[in-house]
């Protein structure tokens, strides 16, 4: 803008990375469902694959549709850029690849995702990498999980499914004094109700599948760098601070400052990974982005009307949802997502896990799916389905117990899916 204003969300959530196309004008931007683009001459390309200048080579690397949706979410997160891939949880490895190696440990919140819990106690040992789980309450115990061998925080701004709100600017100022990168997991929240890198975080991660998109279509992620960490400071970055041997030996933080993540993302962890994000995928979130404020809102305002109804009703024994005052991370919801706490959350339904099943069951609007985020009500029966891999003590640790049901509360007319509620509720406590 020529007078120096600065956008609101609003209109950057519509416009941010994106431009008429160059080649024929279209407002929208076009799906370039497209693999490989020619070089002007030998010199052109040489200097993109040396990363003198940026273009577009192989669309395992960039594509020009995810390349905008890339810019949009790291303009929403207020990053300095991000790197789009195939899902969630490959965001999540993408975010720990550079970071990482043999030996190498993050501390983690125990209140994650139930598929994230699965990935970071089990699967990624096989890389030699492993997290350990600490309540992020007990700053003691998170300082005393630190070691010379950790190379990260990790931790969700709005927890799923638990109604757990972390303090992140007090995780960021633990990470900071141990040197080392804040991970915060956005996707519940999204840069809408909660802005991680404002409040300290290093990098943020995204399922895109969620509220980016909006309407259950199509799986992404994204992983956003703030391109405010030294990582050259301590020593314990290699693959960012000095020669990396998988790209010829560039310094990535030398070469490219605040986007050396972005970079090695893409230069190394795209292109040898391969968890790329696809064109067609990338336009729906695109398209999903542009309404994020006035779904979100939507979406906060029906939670908290379905909660305060369900924390009064006599058939349920009692409401996790940090948008209700009730909530012991009420307050703190106010200062990390003030303009609400997510539209996720769960409830104790009184007669246990087979009241649970046959509430599941009885409902009709609302759907019965593995999935949170969608313009649609869903709900889970988490200790039957996402989390039923873990033990009771995980499960209990991720607000996931037998007698709890989670919801993921849509953008519909808040009084139906209450009457949907209500006759399921009769049926499961009959
Ligand atoms: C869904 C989800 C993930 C994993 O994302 P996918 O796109 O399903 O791989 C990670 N974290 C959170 C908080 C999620 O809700």
């Amino acid at each position: 803008m020529t007078d120096g204003r600065t956008l609101g969300f609003d209109t950057l959530q519509v416009h941010a990375g994106a431009s008429p196309d160059p080649a024929t004008g279209a407002r929208q931007t076009p799906i370039y469902q497209t693999t490989a683009y020619v070089f002007r001459d030998a010199d052109h390309a040489a200097a993109l694959f040396n990363l003198q200048e940026v273009g577009y080579i192989y669309s395992r690397l960039t594509n020009p549709t995810v390349q905008v949706l890339a810019e949009r979410i790291a303009t929403l997160e207020g990053g300095a850029g991000a790197v789009c891939c195939s899902s969630g949880h490959a965001a999540q490895i993408m975010a720990l690849f550079p970071l990482m190696g043999p030996g190498r440990n993050i501390v983690v919140s125990t209140r994650l995702y139930g598929g994230t819990i699965t990935q970071f106690s089990q699967t990624i040992k096989r890389f030699g990498w492993s997290a350990r789980f600490v309540d992020m309450d007990d700053v003691d115990a998170v300082r005393n999980a630190i070691d010379d061998d950790t190379r990260a925080l990790f931790c969700e701004s709005i927890a799923n499914p638990g109604g757990y709100v972390t303090d992140i600017p007090l995780m960021a100022e633990i990470a900071a004094e141990a040197g080392l990168p804040l991970i915060v997991d956005n996707t519940s929240a999204t840069p809408y109700l909660c802005n991680p890198i404002a409040l300290g975080a290093t990098l943020v991660v995204h399922s895109t599948t969620k509220y980016l998109t909006g309407n259950g279509t199509v799986t992404g992620g994204c992983v956003v760098d703030s391109g405010k960490f030294d990582w050259s400071a301590s020593g314990k970055f290699p693959s960012l601070s000095e020669p990396e041997p998988a790209y010829h030996g560039l310094v990535f933080h030398q070469a490219l400052g605040p986007m050396a993540f972005t970079f090695h993302s893409i230069a190394v962890g795209l292109r040898d990974l391969g968890m790329t994000m696809n064109p067609q995928g990338a336009h729906y979130t695109l398209l999903g982005i542009e309404t994020l404020s006035l779904r979100m809102a939507r979406h906060v305002e029906n939670a908290v009307k379905v909660a305060e109804w369900l924390e009064k009703d006599p058939r349920v024994e009692s409401v996790t949802y940090a948008g209700l005052p009730s909530s012991n991370y009420h307050g703190r919801a106010q200062k990390i997502c003030p303009k609400g706490a997510g539209a996720l959350f769960t409830f104790a339904v009184k007669g246990g896990y087979e009241a649970c099943v046959k509430l599941v069951d009885s409902l009709e609007l609302f759907s019965h799916v593995a999935n949170l985020g969608d313009a649609r009500s869903l709900v889970i029966h988490s200790a039957s389905t996402t989390h039923r891999q873990l033990t009771p003590e995980q499960q209990e640790a991720a607000g996931a117990a037998p007698n709890m049901v989670r919801v993921s509360i849509g953008i519909e007319d808040a009084d139906d899916l209450i009457a949907d509620l209500d006759q399921a509720l009769a049926k499961a406590t009959a």
